[in-house]
Formats: C-alpha cells, sequence, structure tokens
C-alpha cells in the first residue's frame, strides 16, 4: 500500500517540551490533545482531496451543518503504543479501516480508503510522535489514543445525504481506561433502554448510537456500575454487548463464547484478537446467541468461571458482576480471572512489542 501524501502546516505554537512531559506523566483519558490534526476534505464533486496535517485547534462549523442536526457522523478508536526501542506503533489499523468503511455505508458518507485512513494516522503520527508516551514498566499501559471522525459539514437543512464532508485525526495520550486498573468492574444491566435494534446502526461507530446509551449509563452509574450491558431489542433476552466494549463468557470445560456478530453489535477488534489469542491458548472460542438465563444459570451452577469485557481502551477488564433490577448475578464460584489476565498480557505483550508479531498485527 502506497502512502497518502499530506501537506504540512506546521502548528506555531506547539506544546512546550516541559509542558507535554507533565501532561505525559499523569495523562488520564480523552483531556489533552497534541498539537496538530489530520484533515481531508470530501466534496460531491472533486471527492477525497486537500489532505492536510494541520495544528490542532477548533474547526469553524456553519450553524446548519448537517452534523449538528441529523447526527451525520462516525468514528474510530485506536491506539499507537511505543515500544521499548523507541519505536512507535499501531494494532491492527487495517481493521479500524475496514470498519470505518462499513460504518460510512450505513451512515451514506463517502467511504475513505485504507490508504487515506492509514496515511492520515502516519501523516499525523509523524508530526507528533513524542506525544507517544512511553511505558515506564509492563504494567504502565499508556499509549496515544488516536481518533479518526468523520462530519457531515455541509450547510444545508434538508434530510438528504450531506454533499460536503470533512474527515480529521485528533490524538490524546491516554493511561490505563479504568482506574482500578484490572480490578474486576460492576456492570448494570439495561432492562428498558436498547442499544441498537435490527435494521438500525448498532454495527456502526456512529455517534448517535452512544448518545441513545448515555441515559442507560446514567442510570448504570446511579446504581453504582461503571459500565452498562444491553439486551437484543426483538426479545429482550439474548446479551448484544457493552456500551463501549465486547463481552466474553469462559466455561469449565475450556470454552470461550461470544455473541455472534448481528447488526446490532459493533465488531470490535479486540474481540477478535482475543478469539484468535483463545485458541492459541488452547480455549475453545464460539460465537453463537447467548442469553441472559445462561448468564444466570451458568453463574449460579460453576459452569461459566470467568466473563470479562474487552475492546480498544480497557484491553480486557473482568466482570465481577451484573446488576440487574431483581438483584445481582454473581459467580458462585470465587474467580481468579486466570484466562482473562493470561489474555490480556497476551494482547498486551504484543502490543507493546515485547513478543513476537506472529499474526503482523503491527503497523
Ligand atoms: N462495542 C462498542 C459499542 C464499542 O464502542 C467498542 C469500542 N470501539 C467495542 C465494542 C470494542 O471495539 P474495539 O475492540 O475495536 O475497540
Amino acid at each position: 500500500m502506497s502512502t497518502a501524501s499530506f501537506d504540512l502546516l506546521p502548528s506555531t505554537n506547539p506544546a512546550a517540551d516541559a509542558v507535554r512531559d507533565n501532561i505525559l506523566a499523569a495523562p488520564g483519558f480523552g483531556q489533552h490533545f497534541t498539537d496538530h490534526m489530520a484533515h481531508v476534505r470530501w466534496t460531491l464533486d472533486a471527492g477525497w482531496h486537500g489532505h492536510e496535517v494541520r495544528p490542532y485547534g477548533p474547526l469553524t462549523l456553519d450553524p446548519a451543518a448537517a452534523v449538528l442536526h441529523y447526527a451525520q457522523e462516525i468514528f474510530e478508536g485506536i491506539k499507537a503504543y511505543r515500544h521499548a526501542d523507541g519505536s512507535v506503533w499501531t494494532f491492527r489499523p487495517e481493521k479500524n479501516a475496514e470498519r470505518f468503511r462499513r460504518s460510512a455505508r450505513r451512515l451514506a458518507l463517502p467511504e475513505l480508503s485504507d490508504e487515506d485512513f492509514i496515511g492520515s494516522i502516519k501523516a499525523l503520527l509523524a508530526q507528533d510522535h513524542a506525544w507517544v508516551p512511553t511505558p515506564q514498566s509492563a504494567a504502565d499501559e499508556c499509549s496515544l489514543y488516536l481518533r479518526p471522525f468523520m462530519i457531515a459539514s455541509e450547510k444545508f437543512l434538508g434530510v438528504r445525504p450531506a454533499r460536503e464532508v470533512d474527515y480529521y485525526v485528533i490524538a490524546s495520550p491516554a493511561a490505563a481506561y479504568f482506574k482500578g486498573g484490572i480490578e474486576p468492574v460492576s456492570i448494570w444491566l439495561s432492562q428498558h433502554y436498547k442499544r441498537a435494534a435490527p435494521g438500525g446502526t448498532g454495527f456502526a461507530k456512529c455517534g448517535g448510537n452512544y448518545a441513545a446509551s448515555l441515559a442507560a449509563q446514567k442510570e448504570a452509574s446511579d446504581n453504582g456500575c461503571g459500565q452498562v450491558a444491553f439486551l437484543d431489542a426483538a426479545e429482550n433476552k439474548w446479551i448484544e454487548e457493552l456500551g463501549g466494549m465486547n463481552l466474553f463468557f469462559v466455561y469449565k470445560d475450556g470454552r470461550i463464547a461470544t455473541p455472534r456478530l448481528t447488526d446490532t453489535i459493533l465488531e470490535g477488534v479486540t474481540r477478535d484478537s482475543v478469539l484468535t489469542l483463545a485458541k492459541d491458548e488452547g480455549l475453545t472460542p464460539e460465537e453463537r446467541p447467548i442469553s441472559i438465563d445462561e448468564w444466570r444459570e451458568g453463574a449460579a451452577s460453576g459452569e461459566i468461571t470467568e466473563i470479562f469485557a474487552c475492546g480498544t481502551a480497557a484491553v480486557i477488564t473482568p466482570v465481577g458482576e451484573l446488576v440487574t433490577e431483581e438483584g445481582p448475578i454473581r459467580l458462585a464460584a470465587k474467580s481468579d480471572n486466570e484466562v482473562a489476565k493470561r489474555l490480556r498480557t497476551k494482547l498486551l505483550d504484543l502490543q507493546y512489542g515485547r513478543s513476537e508479531d506472529k499474526y503482523g498485527w503491527l503497523t
């Protein structure tokens, strides 16, 4: 794949080294941004053009821009990791590029090529690589979180696909997502709000899905939970995923199951990687429908020995309990989350270049 060429407009006001170092010492998540952003414009007449890396800063949008009214928007989430030799790597960016195209099709946005998607990330990293934090130990899960996104910027209040669109990549240094690290999280079961419905946008990574999940997320935090689990819209029976992560169930007999992909589930890059790594570990991966009854009964009988959530931001995080209106569902057998920990270490070792990249997942 050749690399798209991005013009550089360097920032005249980049953060001083001392300011950047201060931020990188305790970056938090999603609060600080690097000096530049990548941008490509699309118009119906000219297609994709104007590839550039320019200073990070506020956008000028017309108040009638379609995205502000009809939420014609998609995004991605991917991390850049610094290896011990100082080099900077992304993990399976072609999977994110492919998902971005899938999302674009569903939201009637123009598709961006792999070359432009990966090229924009490379161009931004070439400029802002000093913002990729250096892990201080194998337990230090710092990274540079990359957020590609595409918005309908056309000034027009008619409801139809926009004829002017802008694509950007911004980057934000990140510490571990959950402050508790590998501590199990409590999850709230959303029994009234749905994230997605058949024929809808659940499989796409569009802002609207997250807007629709916020009331459920609030319900979760009001009930002392860090994340929310959604059931299917048709039968209120099948487990789909969390607000921002996919779910896995580990069984006593070595099976490891995750809900099969439908148009209501976001296909996670981490989910796909876990399915591959699990096989390497001698486990038997399964993609199939999993009901809330199976969760309840498997937890009670000891058949299910671990449950974990996975995604780019939080990697792999054990689920401690599922809190429902009828009371909590907990694993009968006390779990040390051995499988989740093992898979997590394998994934992190790959991402941080501490093990051989046998699948060619690093770019
Ligand atoms: N499901 C949802 C709804 C998400 O937002 C995410 C995060 N992108 C995931 C699953 C996990 O996807 P990935 O492993 O690609 O980060």
